[in-house]
């Protein structure tokens, strides 16, 4: 195995392959406390890519009900459990070891997905990443437990008298939207026996090649997120393909610019922001930090990886939500949790005038400018002092034209009596 460089764990970490990073990375923010779980997104994906025979399973992009939801069920948890038996009691952080980009949460003292195998590969016959092929029973229920919350300990069907206050609700549960994260160091991908999965050098869009899959599912057993599926009618996996037409600029609605994804596009809580971030050489992401989704990660800090110690550097990041338990949402998102929360239960300005920009249009977003306005509000929020400018954010295309421009203060429009609703 080579070594190679993972900031999300704060370390260097064994892969099968040396570093090679593309020019840029598909990336996405999901702002988990505003999603309603309509699933708009999880049907934009399914009537564009996955109608075909062989793909009735398939839902490349699913949203969740944690804690018990999962698709395919208890993926989280089973891979979760096979990483604690590998390394018992040391899936740990060192919080203290936190050091600016490159050790934004600390660093990772436990084992990934690609460390613990090397001790399973002579009993399991060669895995490159630990993980396991779910059952078919396990993919057969998309949305099981959906709004089903976690009550008192111990109690079915019941509600906690302690009710809803915050920093921690006693009853909750919460939505989890989840697509491949295309990620930087692919699970998928070091599994393939074929070498027929790549990641495009233009975009770090991960795909499996179809002509070279052999449907020998080494992806599905090995990407922890369990995103690759198998099309029992062609015989050859499948997997999100981050709708790269439209990445690429191949969408005639928008004028044949580079468009966000159809999940992304079509999200009705406005919780989905996608775009592209610049990498170096080595791989890092490009000091940009007027690329909203630069700000987000790795400014603000208030976007978190999903599972950053399974080890595969993910490129899709959450906004946690506000009131779940916190030891849930740090094995969940890692150590940057509580500090995430904070800051975006009280945004600063510019936070503020960023969150705007989600789903104002489809077209992605390379870069923002924030137009001074006056203030218009203040007041206190967990013993600190919130101001709220009316500031004007602008959003810029790759070419630097501008897209659109959007108050922080939502306009008031009063309808003309003459048009006054009658229902
Ligand atoms: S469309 Fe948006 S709000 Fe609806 S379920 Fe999907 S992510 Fe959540
Ligand atoms: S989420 Fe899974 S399928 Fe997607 S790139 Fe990562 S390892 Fe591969
Ligand atoms: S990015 Fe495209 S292919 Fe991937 S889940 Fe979203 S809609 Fe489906």
């Amino acid at each position: 195995m080579a070594q190679v460089y993972n900031w999300q764990l704060g370390r260097p970490m064994l892969y099968p392959y040396e570093e090679k990073h593309p020019k840029s990375q598909f990336a996405f923010v999901f702002n988990i406390n505003r999603c309603i779980a309509c699933q708009t997104c999880t049907m934009a994906c399914k009537s564009t890519w996955t109608f075909a025979k062989g793909q009735e399973y398939m839902w490349w992009n699913n949203v969740e009900t944690k804690p018990y939801g999962g698709y395919p069920q208890g993926w989280d948890v089973k891979i979760l459990r096979l990483l604690e038996e590998a390394n018992p009691g040391g899936q740990a952080w060192d919080e203290t070891a936190k050091d600016g980009a490159a050790r934004p949460y600390g660093v990772f003292g436990g084992k990934t997905v690609f460390e613990a195998a090397e001790k399973r590969i002579a009993a399991e016959g060669g895995q490159v990443a630990l993980g396991y092929l779910p059952s078919e029973a396990e993919w057969r229920h998309p949305n099981f437990y959906e709004d089903t919350a976690v009550g008192p300990a111990g109690a079915r069907d019941q509600l906690n008298a302690a009710g809803a206050q915050l920093p921690e609700h006693k009853t909750w549960f919460f939505y989890l939207q989840r697509i491949c994260n295309h990620c930087t160091y692919p699970a998928c991908l070091a599994a393939c026996p074929r070498q027929a999965i790549y990641k495009r050098p233009e975009d770090g869009i991960v795909l499996i090649d179809q002509e070279r899959c052999r449907g020998y599912r080494k992806c599905m057993e090995a990407c922890p997120y369990k995103k690759p599926m198998y099309n029992g009618v062609t015989r050859v996996s499948e997997k999100c393909i981050g709708c790269y037409p439209r990445i690429e600029g191949h969408e005639p609605l928008t004028g044949n610019v580079p468009t966000e994804t159809r999940c992304m596009a079509s999200c009705v809580g406005q919780i989905r922001l996608q775009g592209l971030v610049k990498l170096d050489a080595d791989g890092q992401w490009a000091e940009d930090p007027k690329n909203p989704l630069y700000y987000m990660v790795k400014v603000a800090k208030v976007a978190l990886p999903l599972y950053p110690q399974l080890g595969t550097e993910p490129n899709g990041y959450y906004i946690p939500p506000r009131w779940a338990p916190r030891d849930y949402l740090r094995q969940m998102f890692g150590p940057g949790v509580d500090a995430a929360i904070e800051r975006y239960s009280a945004p600063d300005r510019e936070l503020l005038a960023v969150m705007q920009l989600f789903r104002r249009d489809r077209r992605i977003i390379f870069r923002y400018e924030i137009e001074p306005g006056k203030k218009v509000f203040e007041t206190t929020v967990n013993g600190r002092k919130f101001e709220l400018f009316n500031d004007t954010v602008i959003a810029f295309g790759q070419k630097g034209e501008e897209l659109f421009r959007v108050p922080v203060e939502e306009p008031f429009l009063v309808r003309p009596a003459k048009h006054s609703n009658s229902i």
